[in-house]
């Protein structure tokens, strides 16, 4: 974009203020940015006010600063001053936030920014050697999504050897799948994308699943991540041989055909909501005419004309239900427990052309934009999701500012539904705000609404024909059915069959619903193995599983590091520090809203422990894993027969 199509004043009129003044002090070094009067306003919103509540005299100030600045730059007149120290950083962030925030956070931020390494390092400069010749360090990854290709980059940055076994036929794991109307980001997407990889150009602040798609794509392309990846393959399983102290897998190639490859660390990158729930209910299979489920979205089908139903009333059904409802004949809703739903005024907000150069052109906006976000929808809401047992009204929310939220979201919710008691009494939950995974408001409130939708409160028991009938027996008659019922969360990386050091089975020590693994990563009895976005880090409260991603990579190198500089062979999470782990996990986790006793979520399993969303802040996720340490491990040198 040139100074032609959008002229910097017309950029700098869209700019948000604050952010023009990190920028100032960043690129000048000149603190008096940060200092009387330029002291913005706290503001919760997500998208700030981009004026920071200043007056306007003080907003043009800024203006104009960053005009001459940008000037003085372009002419030569002026360099970019020195990267800011630790306690500017803090200055800046708590003068853009308007908040005191603790100086933990200044490293995981600058890391979050683009502005500090989070790769990991070689000791020497070059990459050791191991000490005997031995197959590399050679690491299969299955999945190429998000959390693979990271892992991907990063082994391709220390030089580790690596291949990637993917079950579908392009990258993109859930994003490839979920190809429903609407679907796309509830997280802001400035922040859902690796800090490592910027993308200056998203158009929307969320963005739809094609872009999110072709982010991925680009960098696959730019980077050549490509030629490692074996598509339409399926690990279907893994063996630890102790002799070899190697993994054996089975790969399933899509003619049925079977291969085996060796591997000496394996890295799972499956993601948590792989597996559709197909149907919790029986005979489906009877239904006389078609179904789906919204990650496996049928185009074949025109819902034009048809009665619909949708089953299920979590975050899929919330994104595509206005889309179907406008095609549809007729939807009747089956919704078995209300839910929680945020209003997020800039939802389907984009970014314009004035947005677009200010990230391309002024230094650093990019990264301090992008900071505004992760501390707006970072660890800021998890007090707000703790017990205060003194708190009167348990039932309905968790505290008093859970309270307030509770309070906000059903005004919404009475301002959406106006003069529709009957749909008020259905769709306001009792239970807690966050109880259940939050969604984002897509319409759904106007969707329901609309004369052609119909909303019944109860759960489907079964299908027979061309019959859905209802707990209660009642029967409707859809032409098709659209299951939006969610994944088999609990069975986390099933179905491989799995089997470590002892030859046990992950799947017999985790049941269907109860994984368990230190940091989420390394489980006990199972060497080598690296689990990404395994038991509990799920984020539930804030954050982008970019950042989940990025922070267990980091963790994971760390352990290859240590491996290959230390001719380490097998490195096995010790039980003990695994059970310390999970008892504290378990422990925090009593003492917040998701082990609620006031609704179901697929946080936890039927005996009430939470394996999915992780307990901690964001902040102590990132310094757990900032380095492993091999205290925690079982270490074996290579074997001699490796
Ligand atoms: P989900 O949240 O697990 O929702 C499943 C729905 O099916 C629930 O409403 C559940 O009711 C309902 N259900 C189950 N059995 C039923 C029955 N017999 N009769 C009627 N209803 C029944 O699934 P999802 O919407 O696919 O979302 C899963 C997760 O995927 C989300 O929580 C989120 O993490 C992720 N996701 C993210 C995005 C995004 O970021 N934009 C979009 C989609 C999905 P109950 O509520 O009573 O259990």
């Amino acid at each position: 974009m040139s100074l032609d199509d959008v002229t910097v004043d017309q950029a700098l009129q869209a700019a948000s203020i604050p952010t023009l003044m990190a920028c100032l002090v960043h690129i000048t070094g000149e603190r008096r940015w940060i200092e009387h009067p330029f002291l913005p306003r706290r503001d919760i919103a997500l998208f700030a006010d981009p004026g920071g509540g200043l007056p306007e005299a003080v907003q043009a100030q800024v203006r104009d600063g960053m005009k001459r600045v940008l000037a003085e730059l372009a002419d030569g007149r002026r360099q970019l001053a020195a990267q800011p120290d630790d306690a500017t950083m803090l200055d800046i962030m708590r003068t853009i936030i308007a908040e005191p925030i603790p100086p933990e956070y200044v490293t995981m931020v600058r890391e979050e920014m683009g502005l500090a390494d989070r790769a990991v390092h070689w000791s020497n400069a070059s990459a050791p050697r191991l000490e005997r010749p031995r197959e590399d360090l050679n690491v299969l990854i299955i999945g190429a999504a998000i959390s693979g290709l990271c892992a991907a980059i990063r082994l391709g940055e220390m030089g580790i050897p690596y291949r990637i076994v993917e079950k579908n036929e392009d990258i993109g794991g859930t994003w490839w799948e979920n190809d429903y109307p609407e679907s796309g980001v509830d997280t802001p997407n400035h922040f859902y994308s690796y800090s490592f990889e910027p993308n200056l150009d998203w158009s929307s602040c969320y963005s739809k699943r094609g872009e999110v798609l072709e982010y991925l794509e680009r960098m696959v392309e730019q980077r050549g991540l490509r030629r490692h990846i074996r598509f339409r393959t399926e690990v279907t399983s893994l063996r630890w041989h102790e002799d070899r102290q190697q993994w054996q897998a089975i790969l399933r190639g899509a003619d049925g055909s079977t291969t085996e490859c060796w591997a000496p660390v394996v890295i799972t990158a499956v993601g948590q909501l792989n597996r559709p729930k197909m149907a919790p209910f029986p005979g489906m299979e009877t239904f006389t005419g078609p179904w789906w489920h919204s990650a496996r979205w049928r185009k074949d089908v025109d819902l034009a004309g048809k009665h619909v139903a949708v089953i299920g009333t979590g975050a899929s059904a919330m994104q595509f239900l206005r889309s179907v409802a406008a095609t549809a004949a007729k939807v009747t809703v089956f919704q078995r427990s209300p839910q929680w739903a945020r209003h997020e005024a800039d939802y389907h907000g984009r970014v314009g052309e004035a947005g677009r150069w200010l990230l391309r052109n002024v230094p650093y906006y990019y990264p301090w934009y992008r900071f505004g976000l992760i501390w707006r929808f970072g660890d800021g809401l998890l007090h707000t999701l703790r017990k205060d047992p003194t708190w009167e009204h348990a039932a309905r929310s968790m505290n008093r500012r859970n309270d307030r939220h509770r309070e906000v979201m059903t005004q919404y919710l009475l301002s959406q539904l106006e003069g529709r008691d009957d749909l008020i009494a259905k769709c306001l939950p009792d239970y807690p705000p966050y109880g259940k995974r939050i969604l984002v408001d897509n319409g759904w409130y106007e969707a329901l609404k609309r004369d052609n939708v119909d909303l019944v409160t109860e759960a489907v028991a079964r299908v027979e024909g061309p019959d859905v009938i209802t707990d209660s027996g009642a029967r409707y008659t859809p032409d098709v059915i659209l299951l939006a019922t969610g994944f088999e969360a609990g069975k986390m990386l099933a179905p491989m069959d799995i089997r470590g050091r002892s030859g046990t089975p992950i799947r017999a020590r985790w049941g269907d619903d109860d994984p368990r693994a230190y940091l989420g990563i390394a489980v006990a009895d199972y060497p080598n193995l690296f689990v990404m976005t395994g038991p509990n880090t799920g984020l539930a409260h804030g954050g982008s599983l970019m950042f989940v991603t990025e922070c267990q990579v980091r963790y994971i190198c760390g352990c290859l590091k240590q491996m290959a500089e230390r001719g380490i062979g097998a490195l096995e999470m010790r039980q003990d520090v695994m059970d310390d782990y999970c008892r504290r996990v378990d422990q925090e986790h009593a003492e917040l809203v998701w082990t609620h006793s006031g609704m179901r979520n697929w946080y936890r399993n039927p005996q009430g422990r939470v394996f999915g969303p992780m307990p901690w802040r964001l902040v102590d996720y990132w310094s757990m894993t900032r380095e492993p340490n091999l205290a925690d491990f079982h270490v074996e040198p290579i074997a001699e027969a490796a």
